[in-house]
């Protein structure tokens, strides 16, 4: 059992009313309807821990989720919808990056993509920011059991090439998960425990 306990903390819009714990902290974040609270909850083996939207971008705040009493995982709105308005599209971008860039607990982002689609230029645009500032992120693939494994191989090459194209050297650590057939979650935990390892030892 990776998760042993999983609770709801805060949420909020704006960085300095996050947790002030220095615990290690690693930040979910995607396309809305990409699967990212079912994968949350999976992970963290609660039925409704992050809520399962039927209206894609209806949570849109910074949530914290305190695992096993010694790390968090943030919850972030996801991004990309078109039913919200321009303005107010705006405003979450100005506090997820400062969430990203001010928030010092943060040793990984998460970013989820729906592997059945190719290459968004929302995705690339927003890996491309994630790098020019400096945050480490892995790419968690979502919904393969969508596809066969064949075409899984092929999209995942398609995004590779994508990356190299848009000058990344290598790619990025990748998971490839489905919340229905729950597989992949585990990947995901052993790999933040390996990194929460290297903070406790800072
Ligand atoms: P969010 O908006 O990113 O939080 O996405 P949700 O977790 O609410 O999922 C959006 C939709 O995709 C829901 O209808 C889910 O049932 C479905 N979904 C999520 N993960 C998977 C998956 O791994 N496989 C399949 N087949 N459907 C999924």
């Amino acid at each position: 059992m990776l998760v042993q306990s999983a609770n709801f903390v805060i949420s909020n819009t704006e960085v300095s009313k996050c947790p002030k714990e220095n615990l290690p902290e690693y930040a979910f974040i995607g396309r809305s309807n990409v699967g990212k609270s079912s994968l949350i909850n999976i992970l963290c083996n609660k039925k409704n821990l992050a809520k399962t939207s039927s209206r894609p971008g209806k949570t849109q705040l910074i949530n914290h989720f305190l695992i096993n009493d010694n790390w968090h995982l943030v919850d972030l709105p996801g991004f990309g919808y078109a039913r919200v308005s321009k303005t107010k599209k705006k405003i979450f971008q100005k506090f997820i990056t400062n969430y990203f860039k001010q928030r010092k607990q943060l040793v990984s982002a998460f970013l989820l993509i729906d592997i059945r689609h190719e290459p968004q230029p929302i995705d690339l645009n927003f890996m491309r920011w994630l790098g020019e500032n400096h945050i480490p992120f892995s790419i968690i693939f979502t919904k393969s059991d969508k596809l066969k494994p064949r075409v899984i191989e092929r999209n995942i090459k398609e995004y590779s090439e994508k990356m190299l194209e848009n000058h990344w050297e290598e790619m990025p650590q990748t998971f490839i998960t489905s919340s229905l057939h729950k597989t992949g979650g585990e990947e995901v935990l052993k790999y933040i425990y390996f990194l929460n390892e290297s903070f406790l030892e800072k």
